[in-house]
């Protein structure tokens, strides 16, 4: 299902062993940054929506998948896998002001 359809539900944080937001974050990294308008903040969002969640204590993902099993939307686990390139990429050429703290992906 396409990234867009996540609702917020947190249906896939319930369902997650670590209290893992990765579905959510990365449904919404992924649908800003597809959009030709989303281009612009696309490494900024990836590296601070990560951070966020980090701050507020979500956990990581440990590929159980049962965020994928849980939603309603059907929104891929394959969204994470591309969460994790915008990351790489943003720390390897985004800006140095980001707002990232201690945490990070993984
Ligand atoms: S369960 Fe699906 S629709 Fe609900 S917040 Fe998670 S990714 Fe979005």
């Amino acid at each position: 299902m396409d990234a867009a359809a996540c609702i917020g539900c947190g249906a896939c944080v319930a369902a997650c062993p670590n209290a893992s937001a990765m579905l959510f974050t990365s449904a919404k990294v992924a649908h800003l940054g597809l959009l030709p308008q989303g281009q612009p903040e696309r490494d900024t969002r990836a590296l601070k929506m990560v951070a966020q969640m980090d701050e507020e204590g979500f956990g990581s993902c440990t590929n159980h998948f049962e965020c994928e099993a849980a939603c309603p939307k059907e929104i891929s686990v394959e969204w994470i896998a591309r969460l994790y390139r915008d990351y790489m990429r943003a720390t390897l050429t985004g800006p140095a002001d980001t707002g990232r703290g201690e945490g990070g992906v993984g």
